[in-house]
């Protein structure tokens, strides 16, 4: 019989097919983007209450189905499928309550009687999950446990597969991805926190951005007065790529593998190089507004902004818990970085551009310890009691980030030194104004050891499989449509368009493609205000 780990990430799903006779992987399938609307958390649980949970998760099933189909053996052979991910993801998938999750509030949750949701660990009959995959009916769905109601089980699987739990010391542990979790363990405390980081950390929203897979950009690195591109190859390894003058585009050599794209770890690297080669004087500004990463291939001031972004939530939310918890900084001894992001990353230069604290004496990279957990529960290397037990046992408090006024001010010191090109004397002096402590300089170079070579460190004999087109059409019916298309022609993502069907006139969306509710500019265009967005229904797919 067979097993599946699953992971559902904010940026994509990762799956995992396994013998369970021998505990062999026999195939990985990944998704490239999540395939709800939208690129983050808050855009998922909009979508999903805004449309109805039963919508988004008919779209997250069809999908996890679609990936389940591409596995070389019948489904019937599937006797249980293991679950991880954060509580949002856990919740659309088992179709339960989200408004907790939506609305911060006490009093508003309290006015929606939604309060004290728990999400324990759960077992199900596929019957109950995949309702119209009779083949899947009889197979044990696990879903594993939260800490607290917004600390997930990713946020356990990532201290769980750590040593972040043993450390007598401060130590800090972040999955990085769209979403950041993350947490602070001072003494027996442990405080959590998240900072919605947006997709460019991901190297989505990036002119030429791409997920960490096969062609992307991983690191770049000075060659005398040309900078070396490294680029992923079929097995997630890193391969010499072309070398290249970042200013005129000029390549002096093409290496082994031409890139595609760029992932989030590659716009770190970037970042890092030109600020140390003094290419970038003031954020965000490039030479001529870009550099050249490749034929066809750059980097321009507006992802060097959305990165900024990305980095100075997540800075903002690590100096946030620290303070909160007060720990000098001089004392954090542990940085365990997590996830694709976090593995493929340079940590010295993540920390120098502040994706990790620059004054940490010890970082560890792992990779998607989500995925790991759901194999080790399936394989039974770790009791299933026993996560349950330890759920119970970490007593964690959360910080919200959205409602921390100490987020806020360290936040806008952020974007100001992003986006603004503050210069960091003044990012100290607002620090001082806000009676915050100043970030040291880099000094200490700390010990960096890397436990993982990749992010999926066995993706099985018989390889990954990367879906890049999930194809989920949800449609709308437009009323009063005048069939002018400005709706089609103002889509960023080409996600929509307008069909008429027997005079009845439609929008069609491209579900993963769709930015959803941050965007909604087809909604705003739209001159008979035909758009709506709200009565969808799910086409197959
Ligand atoms: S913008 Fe509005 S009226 Fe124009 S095609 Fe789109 S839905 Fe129809
Ligand atoms: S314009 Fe509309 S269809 Fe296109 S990405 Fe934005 S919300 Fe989605």
């Amino acid at each position: 019989m067979y097993g599946i780990a699953l992971d559902l990430g904010t940026s994509g799903f990762r799956l995992q097919l396994i013998d369970m006779e021998n505990k062999d992987i026999v195939k990985t399938v990944i998704t490239t983007r999540h395939p709800l609307p939208g690129g983050n958390v808050t855009d998922h649980l909009d979508f999903a209450i805004r449309v109805g949970e039963d919508i988004a998760n008919d779209i997250m099933i069809k999908t996890i189905e679609y990936m389940i189909r591409k596995l070389p053996i019948k489904s019937e052979k599937i006797n249980k499928i293991v679950v991880c991910g954060n509580p949002i993801q856990l919740s659309l998938f088992q179709n339960i309550e989200i408004r907790d999750l939506a609305y911060a509030g006490k009093n508003m949750q309290k006015r929606l009687g939604v309060e004290d949701i728990e999400r324990n660990l759960n077992i199900y009959y596929g019957k109950d999950i995949f309702v119209s995959s009779p083949q899947l009916h009889k197979c044990e769905i696990i879903v594993l446990p939260s800490i607290k109601h917004e600390i997930g089980a990713d946020a356990l699987a990532m201290m769980i597969k750590t040593d972040f739990l043993k450390q007598k010391k401060p130590a800090l542990v972040t999955d990085y991805g769209t979403n950041a979790e993350m947490a602070l363990k001072v003494g027996d405390r442990i405080i959590t926190g998240s900072a919605a980081a947006g997709p460019a950390i991901e190297g989505q929203g990036i002119k030429c951005g791409m997920l960490a897979s096969p062609g992307s950009i991983c690191d770049v690195n000075q060659e005398g007065d040309y900078w070396r591109i490294a680029v992923l190859d079929q097995n997630m390894l890193e391969s010499k790529g072309p070398l290249i003058n970042p200013v005129t585009g000029d390549i002096l050599e093409q290496g082994d593998i031409q890139p595609l794209g760029i992932t989030g770890t590659g716009i770190v690297s970037v970042i890092c190089l030109a600020l140390s080669t003094g290419l970038i004087k003031n954020l965000p500004n490039l030479p001529n507004g870009k550099l050249f990463l490749g034929e066809a291939i750059e980097v321009n001031d507006k992802d060097i902004k959305e990165a900024g972004k990305a980095i100075g939530a997540i800075r903002a939310a690590h100096l946030t818990l620290l303070i909160e918890a007060g720990v000098d900084y001089g004392e954090l001894e542990y940085m365990y970085m997590c996830g694709a992001s976090g593995t493929y990353v340079n940590a010295d230069k993540a920390r120098k551009i502040g994706l990790s604290p620059g004054f940490v004496k010890n970082i560890v990279q792992f990779g998607n310890t989500s995925l790991a957990l759901a194999k080790d529960v399936l394989l039974g290397d770790i009791e299933l009691q026993n996560v349950r037990k330890l759920a119970h046992r970490i007593k964690a408090d959360h910080h919200m980030m959205a409602s921390s006024g100490t987020f806020k001010e360290i936040y806008t010191c952020e974007l100001a030194y992003w986006t603004e090109g503050m210069p960091e004397e003044d990012y100290d002096m607002f620090m001082q104004y806000y009676k915050l402590p100043k970030i040291p300089p880099l000094e200490i170079a700390p010990i960096i050891e890397k436990r993982a070579t990749k992010d999926i460190e066995d993706s099985g004999y018989g390889g990954v499989e990367i879906v890049g087109n999930i194809n989920i059409i949800i449609e709308e019916e437009t009323k009063g449509c005048i069939e002018c298309h400005r709706c089609e022609r103002e889509c960023p993502e080409k996600a929509i368009v307008n069909t008429n069907k027997n005079g009845n006139i439609y929008a069609d969306y491209v579900a993963h493609r769709c930015l959803g509710m941050s965007c909604k500019r087809c909604v705003d265009v739209c001159p008979v205000r035909a758009i709506r967005y709200r009565d969808i229904k799910v086409l197959a797919m």
